[in-house]
């Protein structure tokens, strides 16, 4: 069944009308060196950083279709996965009339990022053991929802979501879906990018945070069709990705070999720290975890977050939310962080 979606009527009215702002570089994007550049008032005096970045982010949107196998029109970069996040409300839903469903508990962001914008979030609770149920999501749509959020890997619950629900999501619901792949690169399950051509409502994000180590530049990845990628470019900041940002960002992915080595690292400590834990009486069950960070559920979570924090280690207690009652969520850390980490938990009792 091919997935008919009229994008059209997705998109906010008063962006489906909007003549965006074209920046100095916008008019003259030219790589002629030996131009006198007086059109954008930058201050004529170098500091290495006195000109604009590329609104357009071309080099750095070469190398990331390379390593991703996809088309740069497939591309927009962000000031981390959160402005394309933000892009995402502002370009599809109209305040106080739209609404969207997220699947919790899951990354607090689209909740925040939903009241910023006057968007309904209706919630559809995961399954204890953090599963989807298709039905009841489907059936919690109106016909004012317009986006539906996956987070897979989900934060908190480090879980990926079966290939079938989510085929079923993305054919059937009626919106656009957006998979969150923030945690992607610590899975052995298959980015959805491969499947990016089958289903005009799909988009992707991704980030520089988590694997590729670079949470300090914000860097964040959206693929989605060329059609989405051009109504959020429309409204992104002109120089939404900063020169160094760029710079940095460019750098690192020439390093695909480090930083897969690291990924296989932090996944190995991962298992590590699930062996160490599982052994200990006070702590009642580790989630799986396809991430870097693990759901960990304890006789009295509030009782072990005090006694880590009074020995100087900050794990972030997500006990208030839906389904994580007395859990806590770990990062993985360096080696002897983990060990670390193991010893103080080792000392209470309960
Ligand atoms: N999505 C998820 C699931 C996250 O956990 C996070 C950050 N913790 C983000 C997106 C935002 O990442 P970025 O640093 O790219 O803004």
């Amino acid at each position: 069944m091919e997935v008919k979606f009229n994008l059209s009527a997705f998109v906010r009215s008063s962006i489906s009308t909007l003549k965006p702002y074209s920046s100095a570089r916008d008019e003259f994007d030219s790589d002629d060196m030996s131009a006198i550049l007086l059109d954008a008032n930058e201050n004529a005096f170098s500091t290495g950083l006195n000109r604009y970045p590329d609104p357009h982010q071309r080099v750095l949107k070469d190398k990331l279709a390379e390593i991703k196998q996809i088309p740069t029109e497939n591309i927009l970069l962000g000031n981390g996965s959160d402005e394309v996040l933000d892009l995402l409300f502002r370009a599809f839903c109209e305040p106080a009339k739209s609404s969207i469903i997220t699947l919790i508990p899951t990354y607090g962001m689209y909740d925040v990022l939903s009241q910023i914008n006057a968007v309904e979030n209706i919630e559809v609770p995961l399954s204890s053991s953090f599963q989807v149920d298709v039905d009841i999501i489907l059936s919690a749509v109106n016909f004012t929802t317009k986006m539906l959020f996956i987070c897979s890997p989900n934060n908190p619950s480090g879980n990926t979501f079966s290939e079938k629900s989510v085929t079923r999501l993305l054919k059937e619901f009626k919106g656009l879906v957006i998979i969150d792949e923030a945690y992607i690169d610590f899975s052995d399950k298959e980015s959805w990018l491969k499947r990016l051509g089958e289903f005009p409502n799909l988009v992707i994000t991704q980030t520089m945070s988590k694997a590729w180590g670079m949470a300090g530049i914000r860097l964040g990845f959206c693929f989605a069709s060329p059609q989405i990628i051009s109504i959020l470019k429309k409204i992104k900041p002109p120089y939404n990705v900063n020169e160094l940002t760029q710079k940095y960002a460019l750098k690192q992915l020439n390093n695909v070999v480090d930083v897969q080595h690291k990924i296989r690292l932090l996944k190995e400590y991962r298992r590590l720290l699930i062996t160490a834990l599982n052994k200990i009486d006070s702590v009642d069950f580790i989630y799986p975890s396809e991430t870097n960070f693990l759901l960990a559920r304890f006789k009295d979570a509030q009782r072990m977050y005090d006694v880590l924090r009074k020995a100087g280690i900050v794990v972030r207690n997500r006990s208030s939310l839906k389904g994580c009652e007395n859990c806590l969520r770990i990062t993985v850390g360096a080696k002897e962080e983990n060990e670390q980490l193991i010893k103080i938990i080792r000392t209470v009792n309960v």
